[in-house]
């Protein structure tokens, strides 16, 4: 099986950095929102022999959405929640664990999905913002725009 990831702007929050997996050879795909927890996954199926008779396209709302690191390990934990009441037994469990030192508090949460107002608001723990290498591309895109400014001003100062 070969998996291709690569992010994709989720469907139900917006959240530009939605993990998209695609397995190569089957042409099946799941992806997964680590902000609100929403799930999409296309999936063959196939007959008791093994044929296969068709597509199976899975939605799952999310509430919300767990993201758990353990100290010192650098493997975190993330999955989506599918209700109210996951939420809040999420978020519980992350609160005690934080404070037994068991999850590191800067790099773990718990976030709940407020589909009335489609805002998502961190209930456990702390929110981690992309990865730094979105950061970074940001950073150069500033640079190439302000050398073509500089150039202009060199050639004013030759006169
Ligand atoms: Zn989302």
């Amino acid at each position: 099986m070969t998996a291709v990831t690569s992010y994709e702007k989720c469907s139900q929050c917006g959240f530009e950095a939605g993990v998209n997996d695609l397995d190569c050879c089957t042409d099946e795909l799941e992806f997964d929102c680590r902000r609100c927890g929403h799930s999409e996954s296309v999936a063959w199926v196939t007959a008791e022999d093994g044929t296969r008779i068709g597509w199976k396209n899975e939605i799952l709302d999310g509430h919300g959405a767990v993201w758990a690191t353990r100290p010192g390990a650098g493997v975190s934990t993330s999955y989506g929640l599918r209700s109210a009441r996951e939420v809040e037994e999420a978020a519980q469990k992350m609160r005690d664990s934080i404070a037994k030192g068991e999850l590191d508090g800067n790099s773990s949460y718990v976030t709940r999905w407020n589909a009335e107002d489609k805002s998502v608001e961190v209930v456990a723990g702390k929110w981690l913002p992309l990865a730094e290498e979105d950061q970074q591309r940001q950073d150069d895109d500033l640079e190439q725009k302000s050398s073509s400014e500089i150039d202009n001003v060199c050639e004013e100062g030759n006169r």
